[in-house]
């Protein structure tokens, strides 16, 4: 039928261009355990930041008392409060709350923006009801997890390097936000302070730990992506003080910037070049979220201009970002023979009618973009386990290992999460694949965050 016969090279090229064959695997994978490796050995050694948490006390499942965490990573903060109850009773009671901040504060002062969030954390704080605790004389404290670039000093202590996903807050790049947040509370007159600052994926970490103690790494696949692990503190050359008490330490790798042999299309580096941050984050432009759907756009629109639709060529698919992974996932969902979904959703995102052959390669570009992004994920974790086992025999590979995964792109896109695991499995080979667990651990971070305030409790 009607597709133009211009149009299959393009699907042929492209699919050749990312294509992710094993070899293509194993580097990216070796690539990732040599720039995690450089990137400990000192700051600015690789593209990876490999930023030092200061968090070396892991949850046990032991920790007790009555818990806050406070979660700041976009447009809206979660406050969130748990009662823990030891080794038998675990999570007793726990209760959350979302708040989204008003625009003109993501636009204002420094101490405006903490003002407000400390006084939504006063208004939560008095509506504690009766199955939480706190024992006589003691403080209310606080995981704070902030999702944006710190300079971490200490457990409870970080320096912001610049704000990013839209805040254009004065006064706080610098500082110390624990400090920053503290002196709101005080200003309010609120008796409550901050025993852990952690990222997300750290937060991800520990709350996943807290269940199980084979987890050894976390990986988040949203709108971004990011991953940390368990580092021994002998490993980690950078590493002013090595006083750790376990001799243990959660790494953050900021994984996004990853960069070395990956398979780029020309619509990778076009949509970088168009990019607000050309050349940076290039793992992060391949594997995540925001971007899946914006390289099949771009793929399609130089189809349609081959035919794809015939001679219509769609205005609605010129604008950026119009076409969103929820969509090519959504689209890669449609099992019935004429596609009839995917071309409701071609017709409602891009305004054309498309007949079945067209549609069967719009679903062919979805599938060559997921699968690159999933099977490379996947290889970016080995490499991270490659090099935590190349440290010390066996304590990886040789036992079960745990990978706490979070995000939405993880959670909702089933065709991805499977790439990601079939890219494990053939780089592992099917014995040492069966120690490694993937697992879905949904919205650990909060929590994580809290339990990370009692496991670093001042209180103990
Ligand atoms: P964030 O990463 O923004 O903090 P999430 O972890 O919830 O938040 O991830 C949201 C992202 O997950 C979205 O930006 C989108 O890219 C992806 N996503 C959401 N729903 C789907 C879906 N149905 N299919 C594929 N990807 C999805």
């Amino acid at each position: 039928s009607g597709v133009s016969v211009g149009v299959a090279p393009i699907l042929t090229k492209l699919e050749k261009d990312c294509a992710t064959p094993l070899p293509v695997l194993r580097h990216v994978a070796d690539a990732m355990a040599a720039d995690v490796r450089a990137g400990l050995a000192v700051d600015g050694g690789s593209d990876l930041k490999m930023i030092l948490s200061y968090v070396d006390t892991l949850p046990t499942g032991n920790e007790k008392g009555l818990f806050y965490a406070l979660d700041l990573g976009g447009t809206n903060f979660r406050v969130l409060r748990v009662q823990l109850g030891g080794k038998e009773e675990r999570v007793v009671a726990t209760e959350f709350e979302q708040v989204s901040i008003p625009q003109e504060l993501m636009f204002g002062t420094s101490e405006e923006l903490f003002d407000f969030i400390a006084s939504a954390l006063a208004k939560f704080a008095q509506k504690e009801g009766e199955k939480f605790h706190l024992p006589p004389g003691r403080t209310r404290e606080i995981g704070f997890t902030f999702s944006f670039p710190v300079k971490q000093t200490s457990i409870k202590s970080g320096i912001l390097i610049k704000w990013t996903k839209g805040f254009v807050v004065s006064g706080t790049a610098g500082k110390d936000v624990v400090a920053c947040l503290n002196e709101a509370m005080k200003r309010l007159g609120l008796d409550m302070q901050v025993s852990a600052l952690v990222n997300d994926t750290v937060g991800t970490l520990a709350g996943a730990r807290y269940w199980d103690d084979d987890v050894m790494v976390a990986v988040i696949l949203g709108t971004g992506t990011n991953a940390c692990y368990v580092e021994r503190t002998d490993a980690i050359p950078k590493l002013p003080d090595q006083t750790s008490t376990s001799g243990l330490m959660i790494v953050n790798t900021e994984w996004g910037a990853f960069s070395n042999g990956l398979p780029l299309t020309e619509f990778d580096r076009e949509m970088d070049a168009d990019s607000i941050n050309p050349g940076e984050q290039i793992f992060e432009k391949t594997i995540s979220g925001m971007y899946l759907g914006e390289i099949v756009r771009r793929v399609l629109l130089k189809m349609t201009k081959s035919g794809l639709f015939g001679n219509s060529i769609p205005e609605k698919l010129l604008t950026p970002f119009v076409l969103r992974t929820p969509d090519i996932s959504a689209m890669q969902q449609d099992t019935s023979r004429d596609l009839g979904g995917v071309g409701s959703i071609l017709y409602e995102i891009a305004g054309v009618n498309s007949d079945p052959s067209a549609r069967k390669i719009v679903v062919d570009v979805c599938d060559a973009i997921a699968k690159r992004g999933g099977r490379l994920a996947g290889a970016g974790i080995v490499g991270i386990l490659q090099k935590m086992e190349e440290d010390s025999k066996g304590r990886i590979f040789g036992k079960r290992t745990v990978v706490a995964m979070d995000g939405g792109l993880y959670e909702h896109y089933p065709q991805y999460r499977s790439y990601l695991q079939e890219a494990v499995t053939e780089l592992l080979g099917t014995e040492i694949s069966k120690n490694i667990v993937i697992e879905h651990s949904k919205d650990g971070s909060g929590i994580g965050a809290a339990l990370l305030a009692a496991a670093n409790s001042k209180c103990e």
